[in-house]
This record gives structure tokens, C-alpha cells and sequence, in this order.
């Protein structure tokens, strides 16, 4: 709450990278990680575009249970040699607290994804860490209920939470969520926590991520989480909404800009 915490927070997530303040984070990656090659050649392309953070997912939170669950544990050191290559911090998802004591030690920052928004059970958990957690907004939830989970990670005494606003379900089904952009002015008012924006799962739509990135920005995010994937087509999840490691190079070349006019 403002009144307690008039500044905003500032989040360091690696050595000398941070989300918050004057400066756009941009975290990028694939949906899922599928080889150390993929992993690898992409955190390569993403920093060389001037990403600060690479995201990828381990263990994925699916709607069909026959669909690619992520790769687990092998997917976590496929991130960490990700990592070792390129010096980008990484970003992956819990969705469980069984695998906390392994991000704790592997992790730089834990992804709390939409579908387990209100697990007030594993938000109790990270609360205990000192771990940087990225909270997605819940699929379906308001501005007050996402913050009230964010307390709950605050409360816990972990003051390191970063927002995530990644789309809302509406009746409109064009996009794959509808993304909230005006949530991102409403969070800054009300709270102190940094915000960023993950266009990818909000549009689900690769052509539309560049000019909702940009909208982000112009709406005063403090930062992007976009998927890029080297092979969107024959990507295991989310490929429609992924776009190449050269995209992902022209949207960094224009978000500078509209970032200096905001
Ligand atoms: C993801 O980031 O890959 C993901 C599953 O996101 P969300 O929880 O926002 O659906
Ligand atoms: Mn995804």
C-alpha cells in the first residue's frame, strides 16, 4: 500500500539487473524449454537483442493432461547452462511447493503463474523465501484480489514480488485473454510493487505482440515478459503467440522510444 511504502520497489533479479525504477526490464524466452540447443540458442539471440532476463518453462500448467508437461528437472539445468552462457538471470514457473527447496537453489526468479494466483498455500511458501517472485495476474481475478495474493507473499516477509498483468477472460474470444492495460496504471497508484507485461498470453496472437508491447510501455509498465521461440511453428507449447529471436530484435529496437516519451 502507498500509504506504508510511498517508493516504488526496485527488485534486483540478477547482478546489476533490476525490475523497477528508471529503467524497462524485458524477459524473454520460450514458453517451454525443449532442448539445451533451443534454451541456449535463444538466450543467445535474446540477449544479444538486449533482453535482461530469459524466461522458460519446466514444468507447465496444461490444460489437457495429454499435452507436453515441460521437461521437470532436466529443464532446470537445460536454464542453468542457459544462464552459465549468457549471464541472463532466469525466470521458470513453480507449481508446486515440492520443487521449492530446488528453485530456491537454482532459480533466479519463481514464476507464480495465473492458475495458481490464489494457491494461497504455495504463495505462504514463497512468502518464506527471499526469492524474487513474479505474480500473473489470475485468469480471472480482479486488481484487489491479485494484490491481496501479492500480500500474502509480502506477509510472509519476502519483499521481493514483481506484477504481472498477462490478460483477463472475457466474453471476447478473438484474443486469447483481454489484455488489461489500464490494471498496470491502477496497480502503480495503489501499490509500490514493479509491473510488467506479458502480451504473449494475453493476445495469444504473435503479430499483435510488438504493438501491445509497445502499448505497455506507453501505459507505464516496467518492463515485457514475451515469448520468442527460434521455430514458433513446430514449438511444444504456444507456438501461435511466439515470435522469432528477429522480432523480438525489432521490438527492443523501438521500445526505447516510446519509454523516453513516458
Ligand atoms: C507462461 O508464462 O508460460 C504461462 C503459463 O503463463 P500464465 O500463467 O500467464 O498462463
Ligand atoms: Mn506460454
Amino acid at each position: 500500500n502507498r500509504k506504508f511504502h510511498p517508493d516504488d520497489s526496485v527488485i534486483e533479479i540478477g547482478p546489476g539487473v533490476r525490475v523497477g525504477g528508471q529503467k524497462l526490464a524485458v524477459i524473454a524466452g520460450p514458453c517451454s524449454v525443449e532442448s539445451q540447443e533451443q534454451i541456449t540458442g535463444v538466450a543467445r539471440d535474446v540477449k544479444t537483442a538486449g533482453a535482461s532476463a530469459l524466461r522458460g518453462g519446466a514444468y507447465k500448467p496444461r490444460t489437457s493432461p495429454y499435452a507436453f508437461q515441460g521437461m521437470g528437472t532436466k529443464g532446470i539445468d537445460f536454464l542453468m547452462e542457459a544462464r552459465e552462457a549468457t549471464g541472463l538471470p532466469i525466470v521458470t514457473e513453480l507449481m508446486s511447493a515440492d520443487q521449492l527447496p530446488l528453485f530456491e537453489e537454482c532459480v533466479d526468479v519463481i514464476q507464480i503463474g495465473a492458475r495458481n494466483m490464489q494457491n494461497f498455500d504455495l504463495l505462504k511458501k514463497v512468502g518464506r523465501t527471499s526469492k524474487p517472485i513474479l505474480l500473473k495476474r489470475g485468469l480471472s481475478s480482479t486488481i484487489e484480489e491479485w494484490i491481496m495474493s501479492a500480500e500474502y507473499i509480502l506477509a510472509g516477509g519476502n519483499p521481493n514480488v514483481i506484477l504481472c498483468e498477462r490478460g483477463i477472460r472475457t466474453f471476447e474470444t478473438y484474443t486469447r485473454n483481454t489484455l488489461d492495460l489500464s490494471a498496470v496504471l491502477a496497480v502503480k497508484q495503489m501499490c509500490h510493487l514493479p509491473v510488467v507485461v506479458d502480451p504473449s498470453h494475453a493476445c495469444g496472437k504473435a503479430w499483435m505482440v510488438e504493438r501491445m508491447s509497445l502499448a505497455a510501455i506507453a501505459a507505464g509498465a516496467d518492463g515485457l515478459i514475451v515469448e520468442v521461440h527460434n521455430d514458433p511453428k513446430n514449438a511444444l507449447c504456444d507456438g501461435a503467440q511466439s515470435i522469432t529471436p528477429a522480432q523480438f530484435g525489432d521490438l527492443m529496437g523501438k521500445v526505447g522510444t516510446i519509454a523516453a516519451c513516458v
